[in-house]
């Protein structure tokens, strides 16, 4: 019988390990930038080119290697951070496994230049794919300075498989900022393809948050701070009024390190209970202090989760602690519970001139008048937001579309048949709807030869303007309405980065952005059919439904963009319809490609027909 099992040569180990340890450029980022911590450092910088895809180079005034070290340290476990299994229960450092030097040199060509304080020459180590290929003396400051190039050179799919630059960059940025925010009193730099992303000195908690999301974050911080036998909590919520449709301010570091806990996520959202409105998300900086003990290390090397022993209490001192900090700070008795979300506005408003919204009804309209004696001047905007500038007669693009051109007037639509490429009216051109009428503010009913049709009107809308936006993204650009003073917004690092990759689609459909950097993005025009008020909620919502990935593919991202776009400009439920926004829906909707399905793949409408009218009665 012959023997077959072999255990596998380091390098093919090392690989395999690599596999787990190294995801993406990201991950050597999380790496090297957690080892410079490990050597108490004060100043770190990373320089990336091509998203990290060409180059990773983390350079720190650490403590620095010996020589013998500086080769030990690609060794595969090999570590100066634990020696016993006991330490494992009193870790104080980020790293322990002595898995990272030894799995990213596996992968990648790596550089590493090192120096001890007390040494007057430093080393030099060159390694490609776990192969030593010169280690020679070389002059340095104290600390170390580790460069990955070319990183998955022999893993030719697992290159393949990273995203485009802009996604990979953000996912270095979400890392740096992390280990940024879990330690303020390290000064931090992060240079892209020679441009400066961040410059963070030295300094406390606030200031740093402060630092990476942009100045207007500080007025929005209250402080929290707890301290009981089991846990010390300090940091920061944001106050409710700033919360936002994205997740992406919410930060938990368990003894300085980030960590991702949808249960104390929870504890969060329970302590802001009733100060939020739906789907609104808050956020939040919170530093924990547990004893190592007390949480289970043994964790995945990329994975952000924790075990804590005693969970529950810390839910409760948590949750305990946020509404305490929110009562202190005044935050929570100003808020009125009971106002419109409809009416809320971003918070930049607040700095603007008031602007009292018009609202004109005209109280002489006679639906069933003869429909080329309305008058359209006195109709305003349906939309969820008050218009803040005179729409004049372009509210009924709302119906039509972006593009004016096709919009007709509203005088002039009819139900025509020809027009309506749904089978749905074309039994009886005679029969098609002229009479509707709207029940619960939801839906709009009309009766048909065969029976009655039942339309969701948010629905409706969203399927119409989600193929206008589809058309108009991909084949002709839509009018755009010029604004009289450019607005102001403000996103972090990564919205704009993600703004940067949707904007010549986002242009397509209207809007025109004079400025697109990080807290200062300046818009001069528009969608025909938003209101200026609505922008920045739209926008919002935009990247939320993005998530962190923009599709490189241009019909998933164009796809995504008309969805989301949609969805947040469409009539909402509540919305009182007169007469002709009635007809144009159920018009618009008929004419659309897909009348049955909203872009999400929801009913739009449901038939009842006499029968089943009949069935009813019996
Ligand atoms: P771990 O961090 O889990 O110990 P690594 O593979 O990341 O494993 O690093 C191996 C060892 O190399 C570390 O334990 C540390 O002694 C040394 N090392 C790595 N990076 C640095 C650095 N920037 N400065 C000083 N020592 C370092
Ligand atoms: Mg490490």
């Amino acid at each position: 019988m012959t023997d077959i099992i072999q255990v596998l040569p380091d390098h093919v180990a090392n690989q395999i390990a690599a596999g787990e340890v190294v995801q993406r450029p990201a991950s050597v980022v999380k790496e090297l930038i957690e080892n410079a911590v490990d050597a108490s450092s004060t100043r770190i910088d990373l320089l990336i080119k091509d998203a990290g895809k060409t180059l990773i180079q983390v350079a720190d005034n650490g403590k620095g290697m010996s020589e013998t070290d500086a080769r030990l340290s690609f060794e595969r476990h090999a570590t100066s951070k634990i020696k016993l299994a006991e330490d494992l229960f009193d870790l104080k450092t980020k790293g322990f496994r002595g898995e990272a030097l030894a799995s990213i040199a596996a992968i990648a060509h790596v550089e590493l230049k090192t120096k001890q304080a007390e040494s007057d020459i430093g080393t030099q180590l060159k390694i490609k794919g776990s192969k030593v290929k010169s280690q020679e003396p070389c002059v340095t400051p104290t600390g170390t300075v580790v460069s990955v190039k070319n990183l998955f050179y022999n893993i030719p799919a697992r290159r393949n498989f990273l995203k485009s630059n802009a996604v990979e960059t953000r996912h270095i940025i979400d890392e740096f900022q992390r280990v940024a925010m879990a330690h303020p009193q390290i000064s931090f730099s992060l240079h892209h393809n020679g441009n400066e992303l961040f410059q963070l000195p030295e300094t406390n908690q606030r200031q740093r948050i402060v630092n990476i999301f942009g100045a207007k974050t500080n007025e929005k911080l209250v402080p929290v701070e707890e301290e009981t036998d089991i846990i010390k909590i300090e940091g920061f919520v944001g106050k409710p009024e700033f919360s936002k449709r994205t997740r992406g301010e919410q930060f938990f570091f368990v003894n300085n390190r980030y960590i991702k806990s949808p249960y104390l996520n929870h504890a969060v959202n329970a302590a802001f209970e009733g100060l939020l409105k739906d789907k609104k998300h808050p956020a939040y900086f919170l530093y924990l202090t547990v004893d190592p003990k007390s949480i289970d290390i043994n964790i995945h090397p990329t994975k952000t989760e924790i075990k804590f022993d005693d969970e529950h209490a810390l839910y409760a001192i948590l949750r305990s602690a946020i509404k305490h900090s929110l009562g202190q700070f005044n935050v929570a008795p100003i808020l009125d519970f009971d106002r419109d979300a409809n009416l809320d506005t971003p918070y930049n408003y607040k700095e603007k001139a008031i602007s009292n919204p018009t609202i004109e009804v005209d109280r002489d309209f006679n639906p069933f008048e003869n429909s080329s004696n309305i008058s359209v001047k006195n109709q305003p905007m349906r939309s969820s937001f008050p218009k803040q500038k005179a729409s004049k007669e372009n509210w009924e693009a709302l119906y039509t579309g972006l593009n004016n051109e096709d919009s007709e007037n509203f005088t002039n639509i009819e139900f025509e048949s020809e027009e309506v490429s749904g089978r749905l009216f074309d039994e009886d051109p005679e029969e098609t709807p002229n009479r509707t009428f709207q029940v619960q503010k939801k839906y709009i009913i009309s009766s048909l030869k065969t029976g009655m049709i039942v339309i969701d009107q948010h629905r409706a809308h969203s399927r119409i303007l989600y193929e206008e936006l589809l058309k108009n993204i991909t084949v002709k650009a839509a009018v755009s309405q010029q604004l009289l003073f450019p607005l102001q917004l403000q996103f972090n690092a990564h919205e704009i980065a993600m703004l940067h990759e949707l904007k010549s689609s986002l242009e397509q459909t209207g809007f025109v952005f004079s400025k697109l950097e990080e807290d200062d993005v300046e818009i001069t025009g528009i969608p025909n059919l938003i209101a200026e008020s609505e922008v920045s909620i739209l926008l919002e919502q935009l990247l939320s439904d993005f998530e962190h990935d923009v599709p490189d593919s241009g019909f998933q991202q164009t796809d995504l963009l008309a969805k989301s776009l949609s969805k947040s400009m469409a009539i909402k439920t509540g919305n009182v319809l007169n007469t002709q926004e009635q007809l144009a829906i159920v018009n618009g909707l008929f004419a659309c490609k897909e009348p049955n399905l909203t872009p999400a793949n929801k009913k739009i409408f449901v038939r009842l027909t006499a029968e089943d009218l009949e069935k009813k009665f019996i």
